[in-house]
């Protein structure tokens, strides 16, 4: 008996498959019968239900069974492709299979030959006809119909995949596969599948294949979901274990006065979330093992007063922080923030940036080195060899997703004990995309997590409608109207075709237009190749009203905070992602004014957003560009917006697969499969508690397959 992955066995000596088939099937990166049985089946079809011919739907996918009761050989004057008409009957009627190419269907199809037919209907010139079909000759000594008069699998076949690869071949090599290797075994001990109701493994894979039933498939897939998630939990659990036994954290005194202190100065009142979320920090951090903690919460759910608490307590413990953001503008207004926030308990803040300028930077690190800064923020740039801490015990990590794991590490290398020596600093990782639990599970499971699930009261929904070009003149006057009453807009333009120089261009010439537009207004321009001075200049003139419209690239997605603005018109908005449209949103809506965020489009997106159609097509580029828009129109909820962001997109693509070492999933959706995902984790970690080496010897089926899956991707440090 072999587990999966040992059958490396290529699938060229499969009956039926041979050297040349072997060839075309490694398009689809199928070599081995691991590769063929692990190809998971893309959708499936239900064709085992037949239609008696007199029933069958105009424009319908029907199945009908039938004989072949004679052929025509019409002339199709198109490109000379000739045209054969087989013609079916059951007796209740004729069907006509519309087979183009000149093919000898006499031959393939010899008269009375009994078929049975899956494929679109349709009524044309008093004919029934098909055009698009699949078809499979009913022989009696066959035991099984595989590709009709059954629940049949399709799977993906890419462009690159020669057109003589079909799921024919597909089916039928699968199906070989699996009666030659009928005695596949199970890596899961036995009390795991009885506790979780689990099929066993060989049958799983027969009927994520070829399931007889929808209940048969949906175990199926439960189990090989089941699996996925299991090795992925046991991978986290294993580096969650490494990281708690090899390395010793801060214990950090925690009654001080300082947060108290800082949250009574504050202009207005924690929300719970806030406070739940401070005291889960104060409570890791008052801990002797390192806290390694993610921060979720939408944007203006109020992460950085929550992050300054945690500052606040390293600082009185005799422990500098260091504030990493993705960019200068965020580096530079979290300094701003907090300066202003902190101001009153002395606390010596720095910012550190690649443009910041020499002498600047000089005296920046010395007292950095001196320990005579507290919080040190910056991009990036913190992590140069240059930075050296006297006593770095905080990181915090903001926006973490544009960061590489080879950031954040290097970051925590700095970090320093009160002799000077290295150490394990406590991270806080950040993060204004609401990633689903369920994903944070997956991406972060080495992370422990707090969601600010609440936002300020203060907070309004913003109005948001998806128009085109043809509106101009009427949102322009409506732009006009707002800005007189004394509010401010943003207007936005997308990165275009991924390159900076375009996009500057396109904000650019759009922003000499705009002030001929609005000859009665100030506008601003800022994008990402200005200098930081003028940025900052543009900014502040902004903060300050001198500004009533900002016309700008994406530099002002994150973290920008001007509470009177209250338009944000985003351009060629089907061009953002959702997490950007949500977060350009998040600029606005945070005063006590009335909000509204236009997402401009194409006629026909708008169209398409505004007509109530639900938008399923997700595969389809504008589909997905409309959905994305009608999602925004629909929602302000980050979360909803995050789980649609993940449907469409899926997971590798959320954050970048690479970036993360994060497992491509083959089977398991993290939204649909949250429960599944929460069982799998617990079974995992339970594994881990009796048997933290898998040493036991019913686990080496499972240490086996892990190391197989994981070998390339995860740190296993003691294990193996
Ligand atoms: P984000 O989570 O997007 O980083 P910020 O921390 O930037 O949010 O907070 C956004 C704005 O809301 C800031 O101006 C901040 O001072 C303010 N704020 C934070 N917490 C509260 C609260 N509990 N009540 C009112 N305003 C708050
Ligand atoms: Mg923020």
């Amino acid at each position: 008996m072999n587990l999966l992955h040992e059958l490396n066995d290529p699938i060229q000596y499969l009956k039926g498959v041979g050297e040349a088939k072997a060839k075309k099937f490694a398009c689809l990166g199928i070599k081995t019968i691991y590769d063929l049985l692990t190809y998971y089946p893309r959708l499936y079809q239900d064709r085992s239900k037949v239609n008696r011919i007199f029933s069958l739907q105009n424009g319908q996918k029907e199945t009908f069974s039938g004989i072949v009761i004679g052929h025509t050989n019409a002339a199709f004057h198109r490109k000379g492709i000739k045209l054969t008409k087989t013609c079916v009957s059951d007796g209740t009627g004729y069907v006509y299979l519309l087979f183009f190419g000149g093919y000898n269907m006499e031959k393939t199809l010899p008269l009375r030959t009994k078929i049975f037919v899956t494929g679109r209907i349709r009524r044309y010139q008093g004919e029934i006809q098909v055009t698009d079909f699949e078809y499979e000759i009913i022989d009696e000594k066959e035991r099984e119909l595989l590709h009709t008069n059954r629940i049949v699998p399709i799977y993906s076949l890419t462009e690159k995949v020669p057109a003589s690869i079909g799921q024919r071949m597909i089916r039928q090599a699968v199906q070989q596969a699996l009666e030659k290797f009928c005695n596949i075994k199970d890596m899961l001990p036995a009390e795991i599948l009885l506790r979780q109701q689990l099929s066993d493994y060989y049958t799983a894979l027969k009927n994520i294949h070829l399931p007889e039933s929808q209940e048969e498939y949906k175990k199926a897939r439960n189990r090989l979901v089941f699996n996925e998630f299991f090795l992925l939990q046991l991978a986290f659990g294993i580096s969650q274990k490494k990281i708690a036994t090899t390395e010793a954290g801060i214990r950090y005194f925690t009654c001080g006065k300082l947060v108290d202190t800082f949250i009574n100065s504050l202009p207005f009142t924690l929300t719970e979330a806030q406070k739940r979320v401070i005291k889960e920090i104060m409570d890791d951090m008052s801990k002797p093992i390192p806290m390694n903690r993610l921060i979720h919460g939408d944007v203006g759910s109020g992460k950085t007063v929550v992050a300054a608490c945690a500052a606040l307590i390293a600082c009185e413990n005799g422990y500098q922080t260091a504030f990493m953001s993705p960019t200068e503008i965020l580096a530079e207004q979290h300094f701003l923030t907090l300066s202003r926030l902190l101001q009153p308990l002395e606390i010596r803040l720095g910012v550190l940036t690649s443009s910041t300028k020499k002498r600047q930077r000089d005296n920046l690190l010395d007292r950095t080195k001196e320990g005579k800064i507290d919080i040190l923020i910056g991009t990036h740039a913190l992590i140069q060899d240059a930075v050296i801490f006297k006593q770095l015990g905080l990181c915090i990590i903001d926006e973490q997703h544009r960061f590489g794991v080879v950031q954040r590490a290097a970051l925590k290398e700095k970090a320093r004990d009160k002799d000077n020596q290295p150490i394990t600093p406590d991270i806080l990782v950040m993060t204004a995309t609401p990633i689903p639990r369920t994903l944070a599970l997956t991406l972060y499971g080495d992370l422990s997590t707090s969601v600010i699930d609440e936002l300020p009261p203060s907070r309004l929904p913003v109005i948001t409608r998806c128009r085109s070009e043809q509106s101009m003149d009427k949102i322009f006057s409506f732009i006009r109207q707002e800005v007189s009453d004394g509010r401010q807009a943003y207007i936005v333009y997308p990165l275009i075709e991924e390159s900076e120089e375009m996009d500057l261009k396109a904000a650019v010439t759009m922003f000499e237009e705009l002030k001929k537009v609005f000859p009665e207004f100030h506008l601003g321009l800022l994008h990402g190749q200005m200098k930081v001075q003028e940025k900052d200049e543009t900014m502040t003139a902004f903060y300050n009203h001198q500004i009533n419209i900002l016309v700008s690239t994406t530099v002002i997605e994150v973290g920008i905070d001007v509470s009177n603005a209250t338009i944000m018109l985003i351009e060629h908005a089907q061009r953002f992602g959702l997490a950007q449209l949500h977060q350009l949103r998040g600029r606005v809506g945070r005063g006590g004014h009335k909000s509204y965020c236009i997402l401009m489009a194409t006629e026909k997106i708008a169209n398409m957003v505004n007509s109530n159609i639900p938008l399923n097509q997700i595969d389809d580029t504008i589909f997905k560009g409309a959905k994305r828009l009608q999602t925004m129109c629909e929602t302000n909820d980050g979360f909803k917006i995050a789980e649609v962001d993940l449907e469409i997109r899926g997971p590798g693509e959320f954050f970048g697969t690479r970036q993360h070492g994060m497992p491509e999933l083959k089977l398991a959706n993290i939204i649909y499969d949250a429960q599944l995902l929460e069982l799998a984790r617990k079974e995992a970690f339970a594994l881990l508690k009796n048997d933290p080496f898998l040493t036991d010897i019913d686990h080496q089926d499972i240490k086996k397959t892990f190391f197989y899956e994981f070998k390339d991707r995860i740190e296993l440090g003691s294990v193996g």
